[in-house]
């Protein structure tokens, strides 16, 4: 991959931390300031997919065909409503990859490996991953240039950490030399809460300045926007939702410039 596409995987193996809901509009707000991005759902759950407006089915070929090596990666990317944003949709086949994969030479890289066929086509490629630690987000970390690290603020938002950087570190040491913590992002953030604060402290102290000063806080609209398939910019522009990403991506921008 040349140096001009920053690839970025979003993930945490934690369900429901906010990698969808970032990678949708990380992407997206990526897109609005008109750099080419393209957005690859490595979730067999495809709710990035459905996310930017794509109906899960509409399409002949998933990146489940891409990581199997059957077809090239240009050849699964579709339009979204945004005119600088693509995506490599889903589908529910990639639940059989993890399994499929085991026997294939390179299992850990063939989504890297994909990526060599959009060289140069885009500024960013941000990859939403699935929640748990298998094949497909070790193809993910091994792709990636950076990770973003979603972390709801809960009690038990710092359980499954550890475990996490571990694995990073495991892929730093045998697939990818060079990925690095782009950042630590606090989702549905709620400043009343004791806890939420509680859980920024510890983060702060243990990440420093990798911690954005951007948090996104909780927001129905955010909520909603994906059953209505959109980005938050389209669903509501003027939510607070849409503020947080808007401003979260001037500082991924900022940390890259
Ligand atoms: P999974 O692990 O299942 O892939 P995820 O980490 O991708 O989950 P999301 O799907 O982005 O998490 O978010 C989980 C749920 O919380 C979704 O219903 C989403 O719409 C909602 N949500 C995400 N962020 C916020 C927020 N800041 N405020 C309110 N609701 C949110
Ligand atoms: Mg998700």
């Amino acid at each position: 991959m040349t140096n001009n596409t920053r690839i970025i995987a979003i993930s945490n193996q934690k369900g429901g931390v906010g990698k969808t809901t970032s990678s949708v509009n990380i992407a997206a707000y990526l897109a609005v300031t008109e750099t080419p991005t393209l957005l690859i759902d490595m979730d067999p759950q495809a709710n990035a997919t459905s996310g930017v407006g794509i109906e899960i089915g509409s399409y002949k070929q998933s990146i489940y065909d891409v990581i199997i090596g059957k077809v090239k990666l240009s050849d699964a990317v579709q339009k979204t409503d945004l005119e600088f944003l693509e995506i490599a949709p889903s589908s529910a086949q990639l639940v059989g990859a993890e399994i499929e994969l085991v026997s294939l030479f390179s299992r850990e890289r063939m989504l890297k490996e994909a990526l060599e066929d959009v060289e140069g086509k885009y500024k960013y490629v941000i990859i939403d991953s699935p929640p748990s630690l298998g094949l497909l987000t070790i193809n993910v970390l091994t792709a990636a240039h950076a990770i973003v690290i979603p972390i709801q603020c809960e009690y038990y938002a710092l359980e499954g950490l550890s475990q996490l950087l571990n694995t990073i570190r495991m892929v730093q040491k045998h697939l990818n030399k060079g990925l690095e913590i782009e950042g630590i992002l606090i989702t549905m953030y709620d400043h009343r809460l004791n806890l939420s604060r509680q859980v920024v402290q510890e983060l702060k102290e243990y990440f420093g300045d990798k911690v954005y000063k951007t948090y996104i806080n909780r927001n129905v609209r955010l909520g909603e926007a994906p059953s209505h398939g959109k980005p938050i910019l389209l669903y509501d522009a003027t939510s607070t939702g849409a503020q947080n990403y808007m401003n979260l991506v001037t500082e991924l921008l900022e940390r890259n410039g």
